[in-house]
């Protein structure tokens, strides 16, 4: 036992007694806590000892050294466990066999090592033969043992990487299928014990010639080996690559688990399996899982065998004709169904637990908290929460914002998906799925989506010109660009998977040609994309779809509704959007950009009356070309207050560059030099006056306002006269005026003169004593956030375009982040895409600032944020800590932020609806 001065590092578990418990993961990971807290439970668990997650930190600190006190302790442990099980590690008469596993605090399915059948050699087989009767099942366990020690421990753990197909696992296999072949046998368990005997001399054999060292015969230097090996698989490739997808820190380390062995595979009244205490895959209510006779674990797992379905319940049209273990072992499967109604209900939660039945007695190797997809998370929190099983709140924090995602789009079938190697990678910009053939322009991807093809756009990057393409296409992939770049954005709004800056692509759109590596492809070839993590492969995956209306989707929301305190509302530019977005929920539209009427179907006449404006020259000219505008921004505008009935609607006054929107082709350039009546050359000139080198940082939002009062003017009046027309029409519109880019409140001053007097003379025109509206500006640049007292005297809404105030902040251009990220992630310089996720420190600073500021001198001062960051988790979480009034997200991200907003009022602790 340890010390009083000594640091306990080694957790025994058997019997009746355990040292460890469920809530001590931290220390003994997953795996450990609740094999511990199974034995509190007097559940039949094989005596064990759980080495710390602590010794794997010191571990790797002190230069692979462990603490001096972990011998011992191992030792005293190892001495309870052969006490328990009346056996004895090592002995030649009565052998104690042990597996070692890791088990880290979150699972890692696969990613790191384990080792069976340790403490086997020639002497303690024999006596297991003695004590078991059963030869072929010894030689099995030993045989297993030295491929299994072979491969994690001399090879892997030894750092030798052979080449494919040259591992000792691989080489030891081919041995053991010569055999089978010799003696004119299909399946391991036809081989008889006398050959599998002959084969363990040649395993070790072959193990002496390939690894150049013998296999330890000495039990405890096969523990310690193994122990070593499990530590050092947590420093694995695949563990890394593990951790990194799933954001789990380097510094957690890995327990160790050292657990008596029990066997599944001795004789056909010998069983193992794996089992959840409700379906994952639908969260249907049932136990379901998985068993085999006569097997060993890594059987089940492993997909060697084809598993048994556990119960009748549990069967389907694949797998009727197959024996349950419910028929077939009643006895034990009762216990087995006890158990796990029992653990659902102290851990309140579905479980994925593994058992064995060794010669009819069960034991239970392990319990945990289940991983399930989307669709199963909310069905399963909704029903334990009715079931009064967890309280709303639990069920809220239950479901991950992102397996929301699962049920709004389609997805591919990550069965599939996982056997699939990747073939590139880029940011995830539009989540989903989707499969098609390449095209390279826009052109051809409206043709061949109209020939009934499925079709990927791929693109360099995208502009506003390629906006049909995207449209047509099921998805789009660009070699360029960052999360708030043109094809992200837009993408995202129409909830289509998208992947950008994917920079290891070599795209050359003229040849129709892209590459990866060596690996070339064409047009027409297939790709599937995984939008939600940025994967690209080049074969066609197939998809699941997602149900439209799912009745727990709906009543899951309702919950989180009952509990935000922040309304959730979208960016959305057209009436078709605007209701999706209602349908999922959306409480308003917290951005309109109206620049995007000038983009996509039926676009070209309101396109063409803005080109005029843009080129014209003098105010006459340009009044003229507003006048022809005029009536389609109105009508444009109309109709999303409409769909918004009685929902504000934040209208934007035109944001971007105007030089974006001056054609390229010559033939569009020569139509409009003639309908404003001038010759090409002038036109020409025009144009390139209006180039600018920083179109970001140039001539752009207010800016366009003030050197242009007419365009604001021709806006407002849009505004006002569709929101008196809806009233007459006794509707009620509630449009919100936003001004973009302000950075000096002098701006605002100079804005609020002329939209006051538009309000005036509409009011005039339409004989109406008031037309419901608010002011405000966007909080998109640095200054504004820091003057936020002066501009809060003006404006009646701040809304935070985090996408610009993260650009001006960090200097990043949004366009072109993407060239770079990657660099600044691998090295640990940013922790993710400032672009995706606010940076709470900078850019959040400026943020709280301007909160407080704003609201200093003006307390009624409605805040909302419009960027892409109001329809992620944490940036939702972090405005709720500013006491935002609302989020704005495109339409598919509503539901996201729904929730979103639910689980940072039950993370910050006030459960309170305002
Ligand atoms: C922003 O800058 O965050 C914003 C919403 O505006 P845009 O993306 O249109 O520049
Ligand atoms: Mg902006």
């Amino acid at each position: 036992m340890a010390t009083k001065k000594e640091k306990k590092y080694v957790y025994f578990f058997g019997g009746k007694k355990a040292e460890g418990k469920a809530d001590m993961k931290n220390l003994l990971g997953g795996k450990g806590a609740n094999l511990a807290e199974m034995i509190h439970l007097g559940l039949p668990v094989p005596a064990g000892f759980t080495i710390t997650t602590e010794v794997c930190t010191h571990y790797y600190k002190n230069n692979k050294k462990y603490p001096a006190e972990l011998k011992k302790q191992v030792t005293e442990s190892l001495k309870k466990v052969e006490k328990d099980m009346s056996a004895v590690f090592g002995s030649k008469t009565n052998p104690l066999l042990v597996s070692v596993r890791s088990g880290a605090r979150d699972s890692m399915p696969g990613m790191m090592e384990t080792v069976l059948n340790v403490g086997l050699n020639d002497n303690t087989r024999e006596a297991l033969i003695k004590k078991t009767k059963n030869p072929r099942f010894v030689y099995d366990a030993q045989r297993r043992l030295i491929q299994m020690y072979a491969d994690v421990v001399m090879e892997k753990a030894a750092g030798l990487e052979p080449a494919e197909g040259k591992g000792i696992r691989a080489q030891l296999e081919g041995e053991l299928a010569k055999m089978k072949y010799s003696l004119g046998v299909k399946t391991d368990t036809e081989i008889p014990a006398e050959e599998l005997k002959k084969l363990i001399i040649t395993y070790k054999k072959k193990v002496k010639q390939v690894l150049g060292k013998d296999f330890p015969e000495d039990p405890m230097e096969q523990l310690w080996g193994a122990i070593s090996a499990v530590f050092q698989s947590w420093n694995g490739k695949r563990a890394i690559a593990y951790r990194r997808m799933e954001d789990i820190p380097d510094e957690w380390g890995t327990a160790v688990n050292v657990q008596s062995m029990v066997f599944g595979n001795m004789g056909d009244t010998s069983a193992t399996g794996v089992a959840f205490t409700r379906n994952p895959a639908t969260g249907e209510h049932y136990f379901y899982g998985e068993w085999l006779p006569n097997a060993q674990g890594e059987d089940v797992v492993a997909g060697t065998r084809t598993p048994n379905p556990i119960n009748e319940i549990g069967k389907n049209e694949h797998t009727r004709h197959l024996p349950s273990l419910e028929k077939a072992m009643a006895k034990a499967y009762k216990e087995l169904d006890a158990i796990q109604r029992r653990l659902e209900k102290h851990y309140r939660n579905m479980l994925d637990i593994e058992f064995t039945i060794q010669e009819g007695k069960l034991y239970m190797l392990q319990c945990r908290v289940g991983k399930r997809n989307g669709p199963a998370a909310v069905k399963m929190a909704l029903d334990m929460f009715k079931e009064k099983l967890i309280s709303k709140e639990e069920a809220i924090m239950r479901v991950k914002p992102s397996q929301l995602d699962e049920l709004l789009h389609p997805i591919i079938d990550p069965v599939v998906e996982n056997k699939t190697k990747v073939f590139a990678k880029g940011l995830p910009a539009g989540p989903g799925g989707a499969h098609g053939q390449i095209v390279f322009n826009s052109a051809d991807a409206v043709k061949w989506a109209k020939e009934g093809k499925d079709v990927i756009l791929v693109r360099e990057e995208t502009n506003p010109e390629d906006i049909e393409g995207m449209r047509a296409a099921n998805a789009i992939l660009t070699g360029r660009g960052g999360m708030t770049s043109h094809a992200a954005l837009v993408a995202r709004g129409w909830g289509k998977c998208c992947i950008v800056g994917a920079t290891v692509l070599r795209i050359d759109v003229h040849k129709k040609m892209m590459a990866s590596g060596t690996v070339q492809l064409k047009e027409g070839d297939w790709i599937s994309l995984n939008g939600s993590k940025g994967y690209i492969y080049n074969s066609k995956l197939p998809m699941i779809k997602t149900a439209d209306e799912n009745s727990d989707f709906n009543a899951f929301m309702k919950l989180c509704d009952g509990v935000r305190r922040m309304n959730i509302r979208t960016n959305a530019d057209t009436p078709d959007d605007a209701l999706k977005a209602r349908s999922f929920g959306a409480e308003g539209i917290g951005l309109f950009r109206t620049e995007h009427m000038f983009y996509g179907k039926h676009s070209d006449k309101p396109l063409f009356a803005l080109r005029k404006m843009i080129v014209s020259k003098s105010e006459e000219e340009r009044r003229k070309a507003l006048n022809e505008l005029f009536p389609f921004v109105k009508s444009d505008i109309k109709g999303t207050l409409l769909a918004m009935n009685g929902l504000p609607v934040t209208i934007r006054t035109l944001d971007p560059p105007l030089h974006e929107f001056i054609p390229t082709q010559q033939e569009a350039r020569d139509k409009l030099a003639k309908s404003l009546k001038i010759d090409i050359t002038e036109f020409d000139k025009r144009a390139g006056g209006l180039h600018e080198t920083n179109p970001m940082m140039g001539h752009r939002g207010v800016r366009l306002g003030i050197t242009y009062p007419e365009i604001t003017e021709m806006q407002v009046r849009a505004i006002f006269e569709a929101a008196a027309e809806l009233i007459q029409e006794k509707k009620k519109p509630f449009p919100e005026i936003m001004i973009p880019v302000t950075a000096v409140v002098e701006e605002l001053i100079n804005q609020y003169e002329i939209i006051e007097q538009v309000y005036k003379e509409t009011l005039h025109k339409f004989k109406m004593k008031e037309i419901p509206h608010l002011v405000g500006t966007m909080i998109e640049i640095p200054r504004a956030a820091l003057t936020a007292d002066k501009i809060a005297q003006k404006a009646k809404f701040f809304s935070f375009g985090t996408n610009d105030l993260t650009q001006m902040g960090f200097g990043f251009s949004r366009d072109d982040i993407g060239g770079f990220l990657a660099d600044y992630q691998a090295k640990k310089i940013l922790p993710n895409d400032p672009f995706q996720v606010i940076d709470f420190e900078g850019i959040g600073q400026l943020m709280e600032i301007a909160v407080e500021k704003g609201r200093k001198t003006n307390k009624k001062l409605k805040i909302g944020i419009c960027g892409e960051h109001g329809g992620e988790p944490s940036s939702v979480e972090f405005c709720n800590k500013l006491g935002f009034n609302y989020v704005s997200c495109s339409p598919y991200r509503v539901p996201i932020a729904r929730l979103a907003a639910a689980q940072a009022v039950i993370k910050q602790g006030k459960n309170k609806k305002k």
